[in-house]
């Protein structure tokens, strides 16, 4: 037997994180680590936050799970929390992202099949997306290392490239059922669309009555300075997905909708065993007590502006490794002119944890808590840590 006990589907690298206080990690061996991966922008209030710990614990000794055969006092209470804080007037509580992607897909489709129209279900999608690991949702990108050896996929889903709202326009048939895309990509490399593009897709959508459908899994609660993304663009979506922050490390997502797009959702469409089970909503409520408030995003982009502002300054220091800043908020990334995964390693062993995405990219994707000193201290040792790379050598 040489399989692993735990399926070998990561590159785990030689980090092995036992304990979290704040904006740092410790190993096994007491091993310090800087963490500005957050879980991959999960752990929105750090590492053992006195709140969400205490909502977890007390939630726990209370009532853990039940059923979505009975009452939720606890679902109801946090699904008006978030129908009031956003464009939705209705939530299906899920345990992932790739979940409430799937719940999101299916209320787009349901939507037409409600009102007649059955032929119309195919979502436009967009180059480098990322949706999540089922068969649905890698369906639904167009990336080849997330699809390779899943055959059969799922029909139903037609990529285009991101950012542009000519071939999106063009891409439209008699059997479109809506646009599925992040607002903001994650995995893809931290690329914002454009304004142009999210409001052009909006118009395109009200024009034609179809589905504009968001994934707001990465870029959504607060990370942007925004409790979501859709809120920088000045329209509002129809169908939303969210998860990662929402339990502030908890495991959980939303599927977020209108009142007109859930119209064909009704008893027995859709389902799930533990989905806004009490635990879960305790956790989502002590998130967002502290992150749906004004000083707290306030915070957010702030800190987005300083640690962006600092690392302006710095990678001209280091030209031969860095490119760019982009993102928004404390959703970062920098461009870089060597492979990104390598130096993400590098840092690692450095101490400092930062995620690797496409197009090159080395995302920052801090806890939203951060203060000024982790910025500074970010900054001065990934520069530091710059000046001390070697080049991957290149094989002759
Ligand atoms: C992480 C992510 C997902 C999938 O979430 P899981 O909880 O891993 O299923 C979907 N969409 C985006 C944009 C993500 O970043």
């Amino acid at each position: 037997m040489t399989i692993t006990p735990l399926m070998p589907v990561y590159p785990r690298s030689l980090v092995r994180p036992v304990r979290g206080e704040g904006v740092y990690l410790y190993g096994e061996q007491g091993e310090k680590y800087l963490d500005f991966a957050s879980g991959i922008a999960v752990n929105l209030l750090g590492h053992g936050h006195p709140h969400l710990t205490k909502a977890i614990q007390e939630q726990a000794a209370t009532l853990i799970h039940v059923s979505n055969l009975y009452g939720s006092p606890q679902g109801e209470a946090l699904a008006q929390r978030l129908v009031d804080a956003t464009f939705a007037d209705t939530v299906f509580f899920t345990n992932s992202g790739a979940e409430a992607l799937e719940c999101s897909i299916k209320t787009a489709r349901r939507y037409h099949h409600h009102h007649g129209r059955p032929e119309k279900n195919v979502l436009i999608t967009f180059s480098n997306a990322f949706h999540g690991r089922t068969i649905g949702t890698i369906s639904a990108t167009n990336q080849e290392k997330l699809r390779d050896g899943f055959a059969p996929l799922l029909p139903g889903f037609t990529v285009v490239e991101f950012d542009n709202l000519e071939q999106a326009k063009a891409a439209l048939t008699e059997h479109t059922a809506g646009f599925l895309l992040e607002p903001i990509q994650g995995e893809g490399g931290i690329r914002p669309g454009s304004k142009e593009f999210i409001q052009g897709l909006r118009r395109l959508c009200d024009e034609n009555d179809l589905m504009l459908v968001f994934d707001e899994v990465q870029c959504g609660y607060g990370r942007t300075g925004k409790l979501f993304a859709y809120e920088h663009y000045d329209i509002e979506p129809d169908i939303m997905g969210v998860a990662k922050g929402i339990g502030g490390g908890f495991p959980m997502g939303a599927c977020l909708a209108t009142e007109k797009a859930a119209a064909g959702m009704v008893v027995g469409t859709h389902g799930s065993t533990y989905g806004g089970n009490p635990l879960a909503m305790a956790a989502g409520q002590a998130v967002l007590d502290v992150v749906n408030q004004t000083e707290f995003l306030d915070h957010v982009t702030r800190m987005g502006e300083r640690l962006r502002g600092a690392l302006e300054q710095m990678l001209p220091n280091h030209d031969h490794l860095f490119e760019s800043v982009r993102g928004v908020g404390l959703m970062l990334g920098i461009r870089m002119k060597t492979d990104s995964r390598a130096f993400v390693g590098y840092l690692r062993e450095q101490g400092i944890l930062t995620v690797a995405a496409g197009d090159n990219v080395l995302r920052v994707l801090p806890p939203l808590v951060i203060e000024d000193e982790h910025v500074a201290e970010f900054v001065e040792r990934l520069s530091d840590a710059a000046r001390r790379y070697e080049m991957p050598q290149v094989a002759a």
